[in-house]
């Protein structure tokens, strides 16, 4: 009880499994999706579902003690991924909203003349545009800058490692900042330009370094480790970066 009272949100969160526990009523609903796998393992989906996944002929008590047992787990995973659809579902830009570049953040500003970019210290625009219009007019202004820049960054470094590209392009990849082709032609999604300058010169020298090893080898991360020794660090803010982005829709 001490503990308890000392810790406030750890207590909220014990008292609530305690109780649960013993009502098997309460069993959060899941959906059942049996395969020839050999283990049980629960996923909540991209609608904030509970999928089990199970072998062919797990009985049912099993399965369902696993899920109970899983209680906990289960419903702050869902209350994240509840919240982060919420966020994503009302994710709308405005003019004067603060959007990153570079790992530093501009506001969206409103300027006559029917041109859009970026000046240096702001994203800029044609006035009065409908909200929902704002946001691809972004992505160019992204798109647009992720070419001239990363296609920069891409020569320098392609001197340092001494390795030719065959090519550079900027595609709208969510999930993969960077590619590389067995044809040494690299890609770079636009929405690594909100990323901090050395995290993006971190995902160039990564692509350009599969030039040499097609593969993440030992051999592999000392070519990166030899020009970012802190790859690692660029790494989790990557994923910062991409929880971030999780809870907004950029989608095209
Ligand atoms: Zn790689």
């Amino acid at each position: 009880m001490a503990n308890e009272s000392s810790n406030k949100r750890d207590t909220k969160h014990r008292t609530a499994s305690a109780t649960d526990v013993g009502e098997s009523s309460s069993l959060t609903p899941y959906i059942l999706v049996r395969s020839s796998r050999k283990t049980l393992a629960i996923y909540i989906n991209k609608n904030a579902e509970v999928e089990v996944r199970a072998p062919l002929r797990m009985p049912i008590p099993y399965i369902e003690r696993f899920v109970l047992s899983k209680k906990d787990w289960i419903e702050s995973r869902l209350e994240k991924r509840t919240r982060v659809n919420g966020e994503k579902a009302a994710f709308v830009l405005r003019y004067g909203d603060l959007l990153p570049l570079w790992g530093n953040e501009y506001p969206i500003t409103a300027r006559e003349g029917g041109r859009v970019g970026f000046d240096g210290s702001c994203f800029y625009m044609p006035p009065d545009m409908p909200s929902d219009e704002i946001k691809p007019v972004m992505i160019r202004i992204y798109r647009l800058l992720a070419k001239q820049y990363i296609q920069g960054r891409v020569e320098e470094y392609a001197r340092i490692m001494r390795v030719s590209p065959t090519g550079v392009r900027v595609t709208g990849a969510k999930t993969r900042w960077g590619s590389c082709s067995g044809k040494k032609s690299l890609n770079f999604s636009w929405r690594l330009m909100m990323a901090d300058k050395e995290v993006i010169d971190y995902i160039v020298v990564h692509e350009l370094a599969h030039i040499l090893e097609l593969n993440h080898s030992p051999q592999f991360w000392a070519h990166v480790e030899k020009i970012v020794p802190e790859y690692k660090a660029c790494h989790r803010k990557l994923d910062q970066l991409q929880e971030k982005l999780a809870a907004q829709d950029w989608d095209e």
